[in-house]
């Protein structure tokens, strides 16, 4: 199956690239939900948070630290912003290839949900 964030990553597909190094990527969402609202994304493939290996710990908590140094950077950290990892059909995922979404720049609502699911993207 075709991996949409594998394409990004490989400069096939544009994208808005924010923040890249060697395990990860950042890229603005096409559908931003918030002023703002960006993806990190492992370089490695893992297609679901079930998924993740002992030998992935450290990539995901660089995901997760990249939220926050690129919140310092962009200006947003001290306000505050939310990170969603979504998983499968109940959690929203809709790509699968594990990314965290960073939401920022307004006040953010709770619950975050709305009752109607999601459709996985055709890859
Ligand atoms: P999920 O629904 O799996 O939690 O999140 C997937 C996210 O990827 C969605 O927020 C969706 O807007 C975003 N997305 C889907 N296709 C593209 C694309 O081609 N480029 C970018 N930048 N984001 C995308």
């Amino acid at each position: 199956m075709e991996d949409l964030f594998l394409k990004i990553i490989a400069r096939e597909i544009p994208a808005d690239i924010i923040y890249e190094d060697e395990y990860v990527i950042a890229f603005n969402d096409i559908s931003p939900q918030a002023p703002v609202h960006f993806l990190v994304v492992p370089k490695k493939k893992i297609r679901t948070l079930n998924d993740i290996a002992d030998e992935d710990q450290a990539l995901v908590g660089r995901m997760i630290q990249t939220a926050g140094k690129l919140g310092k950077k962009m200006g947003f950290a001290e306000d505050g912003y939310r990170t969603v990892f979504n998983c499968n059909e109940y959690g929203g995922q809709t790509v699968f290839h594990i990314h965290l979404h960073v939401l920022a720049g307004k006040p953010l609502g709770w619950p975050p949900y709305q009752e109607t699911l999601k459709q996985p993207v055709e890859q």
